[in-house]
């Protein structure tokens, strides 16, 4: 691995994942990094002893590094990383260094700062790697890779050794932007098992049932899923899931909000036809809004939609 290495966006998910890398890094490599707050700079810093440098830029961390990685929250922070006249990343004379962005944006966005990357610096390669797992996941370094290139890139080998400091699955997922695509799939889906199970159990609670039978029969039965065994949205049922500690942790409503959004775009924009994914993304932008759900785990949307949390 490269012994110069860049990091951009240290929040809830960039310094857990940094950090890692500091970790499980020989003691000779650097670790360059820079975030619009100076907070989070001085905190990794601290914990990094020597092997972490603040910089004052996007466009220091790439002069300074051979690889550069970037965890910010949506498409116009990414744009603002890589395309800042002066001091976004491409104003740097990157020539050949790889670029690496985890965050999950729309792919528009991603596939124009690639193509801005290959017009300016033809040798430089940019790719999408979006994640899941979450903080907690992001901490433990056991992070799922979705990454948007083909099984034999010519970088897949660097990619997979870097990226497996922080992860544990690592998949290619065939070409630029499909990382995201994979990302934005897995998030639809799972958003709209969490509205379905809220639904369904909300209907045999109001029937009579206890929850705790019926969460098992979908466990043996065709509504199982990750949702229901392990985040359950019904408080109480699953006792690590954030529904059991006041939806506090886990994956905030509002980027649930987001990712729906993005897939609901990327459906239209790819002519596929979506029966749920307007009702899903009403739902999710709902509890966005609501003083009871807002900046909680994104399963909240049971207590949006009435759901009895004293049972
Ligand atoms: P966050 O808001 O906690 O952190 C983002 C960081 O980026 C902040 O520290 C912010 O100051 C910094 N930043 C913003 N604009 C910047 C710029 N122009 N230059 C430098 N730094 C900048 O967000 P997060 O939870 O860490 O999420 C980051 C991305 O990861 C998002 O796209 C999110 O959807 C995705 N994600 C999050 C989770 C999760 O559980 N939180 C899980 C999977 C994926």
């Amino acid at each position: 691995l490269p012994k110069k290495m860049g990091f951009i966006g240290l929040g809830l998910m960039g310094l857990p994942m940094a950090t890692n890398l500091v970790k499980k890094t020989s003691d000779d490599t650097q670790l360059y990094v820079y975030d619009v707050v100076q907070d989070s700079i001085d905190k990794l810093v601290k914990e990094g002893g020597g092997k972490v440098q603040a910089c004052g830029s996007s466009k220091e961390v790439a002069d300074k590094s051979d690889i550069i990685l970037s965890m910010v929250p949506e498409g116009s922070h990414v744009r603002s990383v890589y395309l800042t006249p002066d001091t976004g990343v491409l104003a740097s004379d990157i020539q050949s260094k790889i670029l690496i962005d985890m965050s999950t944006i729309d792919t528009g966005t991603s596939l124009a700062v690639r193509d801005a990357c290959a017009e300016k610096h033809p040798k430089a390669r940019f790719y999408d790697a979006p994640v899941s797992g979450g903080v907690i996941g992001a901490d433990k370094g056991t992070l799922t890779f979705m990454m948007g290139c083909a099984e034999n890139d010519t970088n897949v080998d660097l990619l997979r050794k870097l990226l497996g400091l922080m992860g544990g699955n690592l998949f290619a997922c065939g070409g630029a932007s499909l990382g995201l695509t994979a990302k934005l799939c897995n998030n639809y889906c799972s958003s709209l098992i969490a509205i379905a199970t809220s639904e369904a159990m909300n209907i045999g609670m109001a029937s009579g049932m206890d929850p705790r039978v019926l969460a098992n029969i979908f466990h043996t039965s065709t509504a199982q899923s990750a949702i229901c065994d392990d985040w359950n949205p019904v408080p109480g049922l699953c006792p690590e899931a954030p529904a059991s500690r006041g939806y506090k942790g886990g994956f905030k409503v509002q980027l649930m909000a987001k990712d729906v959004g993005l897939a609901v775009d990327s459906a239209e924009r790819v002519g596929v036809k979506l029966a749920l994914g307007e009702a899903g993304l009403g739902v999710y932008r709902e509890a966005c809004v609501d003083e009871r759900c807002k900046d909680l785990d994104s399963r909240v949307v049971y207590r949006l939609l009435g759901g009895k949390e004293d049972w």
